[in-house]
């Protein structure tokens, strides 16, 4: 026989897929998982037994058989069929993690959020009157009472409220601003283009670092439609600088009648000066300045799900709520059951620091980390001990806020710094990171930290067991 024959005849004893599918091996798979993805595996399992077949020279005989085979389906099954958004362990120590998900919710809300979720509910009825009623009226009364403010609603996030907020006040007409506000949050929101996109006018004044109250009062006319500042939250500009202040914008702006709208990023709903992390002016200390509207996310600093909060001015929130393109950004029920469990624990400052996680990390006191560094410590040197160039130690270091809130204070934190031999950083790094339940750790002066104070109580027995994987990789 040539060649060319003998490998027909070897790959031909190779079974079909509708062979393949009729086996009772095969029947428990197809009673679990969707015929169509059976099929596809199957394929794709037989491709890979082919390939093997070519590229080492082998008998098929010697790569298939049908149990081995059976399971490279299941396990191509249940790989394919694995959420792809799933939980990771935060170990980086930033605490309002954009690309972890920000803030964690609290847990002891998750029951009255099924309920919401699984059920119906008076989402947009008002029970008292039989009638249709608004989503946010739900949560309008608690926003006003723990902000101070008149009138409250809320949408989809906040670079969505920043939007309709300007749509609605100032489509058609000028919104100044100070050049040193100009800024980029990432993800392409650049306050300009948002002012542009809102169908308003860029009236830029005063220059980077420097603004005063006569630049701004320069350039009203007749076709300013208010005045917008916003909180620069990922960036600060220091040195020779100076910028007006929301009260003496509000002042400036009133001698016009123009309403001042504060964009504030994170949105810090308590003062936390006395927990060591300060800097930040409450919600309540922005609306008491007189601005006509503040808009902040429901899950930098407030620690609760994504959302675009927006308190102000009974007349302009009110302009706000029938802009059509509220309607496009609308917030969500499961969102808006989360919120709601969120906003009512503030109702008690230490019940909102003992309850809502982002809090409780960004007020951990030092000691209690140190603590934590130690049994972190402990628990990976009781797994890696053995291991030849194995070293833990627990050192001081740095935490930070994220999601643009307080971008610059240094949180002081304890860490654990690994090191094992054969491991770089880089590898160690990609070790934990790849795991089924991925634990995303930092690379600090070629080791790789820890930071114990995001994470979360059984977050210490998934790195431990990390730990494990990784001393039978040695
Ligand atoms: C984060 C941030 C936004 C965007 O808020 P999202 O809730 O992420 O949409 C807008 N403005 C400022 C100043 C911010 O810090």
């Amino acid at each position: 026989m040539k060649d060319k024959d003998k490998l027909q005849e070897n790959l031909s004893r190779l079974p079909a897929v509708d062979e393949l599918l009729r086996k009772a091996e095969m029947q428990p798979l197809l009673e679990c998982y969707p015929r169509g993805l059976v099929v596809e595996s199957v394929r794709l399992e037989l491709a890979a037994v082919k390939k093997k077949v070519l590229a080492e020279n082998l008998q098929v005989e010697e790569v298939f058989s049908l149990p081995v085979f059976v399971a490279g389906v299941e396990e191509s099954l249940k790989a394919r069929l694995a959420p792809r958004l799933k939980r990771v362990v935060n170990a980086t120590g930033v605490v309002i993690h954009t690309n972890l998900g920000r803030s964690p919710l609290p847990a002891a809300a998750l029951k009255r959020v099924g309920d919401i979720a699984c059920r119906y509910s008076n989402l947009e009825y008002n029970l008292e009157s039989g009638r249709r009623g608004l989503r946010y009226d739900n949560v309008e009364e608690l926003l006003c009472r723990l902000t101070g403010a008149e009138a409250a609603m809320v949408v989809n996030n906040n670079a969505g409220a920043v939007l309709l907020v300007l749509s609605a006040l100032a489509a058609g007409r000028e919104v100044i601003i100070s050049r040193g506000e100009m800024i980029e949050i990432g993800g392409a929101f650049r306050i300009p283009e948002v002012i542009v996109q809102g169908g308003a006018k860029l009236r830029e004044v005063g220059t980077t670092n420097r603004t005063h109250p006569a630049d701004y009062e320069r350039v009203i006319n007749e076709e300013t439609a208010l005045i917008l500042k916003v909180h620069t939250s990922n960036y600060r500009v220091s040195g020779f600088t100076a910028a007006v202040g929301s009260a003496e914008l509000v002042q400036l702006a009133a001698r016009f009648s123009l309403p001042v709208i504060e964009d504030l990023g994170s949105g810090c709903m308590m003062d936390l000066s006395a927990y060591g992390v300060g800097g930040e002016p409450t919600v309540r200390q922005v609306v008491e300045t007189g601005v006509g509207i503040v808009t902040f996310s429901g899950d930098k600093l407030v620690g609760g799900p994504q959302a675009g909060i927006v308190v102000g001015r009974r007349d302009l929130i009110e302009q706000v709520k029938r802009h059509p393109l509220n309607r496009a950004l609308r917030i969500d029920k499961l969102t808006l059951a989360f919120l709601e469990e969120v906003l009512k624990c503030y109702l008690d400052e230490k019940k909102a620091v003992a309850e809502l996680p982002t809090l409780a990390m960004l007020t951990l006191p030092l000691a209690e980390l140190r603590r934590r560094a130690n049994r972190l410590r402990g628990l990976i040197h009781r797994r890696l001990g053995s291991a030849a160039g194995f070293s833990a130690v627990v050192k001081e270091g740095i935490s930070r806020a994220g999601g643009g809130a307080l971008p610059m204070v240094e949180i002081p934190t304890w860490l654990v710094a690994l090191q094992v031999n054969g491991f770089s950083a880089s590898a160690l790094e990609r070790f934990f990171r790849s795991r089924p339940l991925p634990v995303i750790a930092r690379i600090l002066d070629d080791q790789l930290v820890f930071d114990p104070r995001t994470l979360m109580n059984d977050d210490y027995r998934e790195i431990a067991a990390a730990c494990e994987d990784l001393l039978r990789q040695l």
